[in-house]
């Protein structure tokens, strides 16, 4: 599936979703206790599978009284020659809160897309919640359940991962209720089960912002 993750990020260039050094994926099986997330400061359109940062997700036991169940930290892991040049993706806090429990994903595949869609990023920018596009537009919700909107936060920082999982509702199993989320002057987050179907949720969402910006009526 990293070949798969690489083109989807060839797609999103393609689009203009992304310039090339942006956009970051993370793919967990759910019986592995690792994940692979794509590196930092790499060209997207170009990425190749062995390029891919491969990271340890280690879950220990909180002694602490009244606290969570555990506590947990990641590692880089060896992986390839060209890996073991590069860093992580600066958004990985986003990705490791996401992947160290796979909640309803348990049994299967945990992919995590993040992008910058232009008329996602343009609808909120306008002042749009997307998660209100689907009273208009019942259609989405069918297939997409989207998350109310992230305000200012900074990129690659610990806030912006804490607000994306608090707005998804990602819960300590690491269950979540959304299938997206928008952060605003930034991009979008989202979450399925293989590459293409959390793509599908970006694709979704871009196409009716596109029409209400369309429409001038909002
Ligand atoms: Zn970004």
């Amino acid at each position: 599936m990293l070949e798969t993750i690489c083109e989807v990020l060839e797609d999103a260039y393609k689009r203009n979703w992304i310039t090339s050094r942006d956009g970051n994926v993370s793919i967990r099986h759910h019986d592995r206790d690792h994940f692979y997330i794509t590196p930092s400061g790499v060209r997207k359109q170009t990425l190749q599978p062995d390029q891919f940062k491969k990271i340890k997700i280690w879950r220990t036991i909180n002694s602490g009284v009244g606290s969570a169940a555990f506590n947990y930290a990641w590692e880089d892991m060896e992986y390839t020659d060209i890996s073991a040049k590069l860093r992580p993706s600066g958004e990985i806090p986003l990705h490791f809160g996401l992947q160290r429990e796979m909640g309803q994903h348990s049994d299967d595949v945990r992919v995590v897309v993040h992008v910058h869609p232009t008329y996602c990023v343009a609808a909120m920018h306008a002042g749009i919640d997307l998660s209100t596009v689907v009273n208009s537009f019942p259609e989405l919700s069918r297939y997409t359940k989207v998350a109310p909107n992230v305000g200012d936060v900074p990129p690659i920082s610990q806030e912006l991962a804490d607000q994306c999982h608090k707005n998804l509702q990602l819960d300590r199993n690491g269950n979540i209720a959304y299938d997206i989320v928008g952060i605003k002057g930034h991009g979008v987050v989202a979450i399925d089960t293989s590459p293409w179907r959390a793509y599908e949720h970006i694709e979704r969402l871009e196409h009716i912002c596109k029409i209400v910006l369309a429409s001038g009526n909002y």
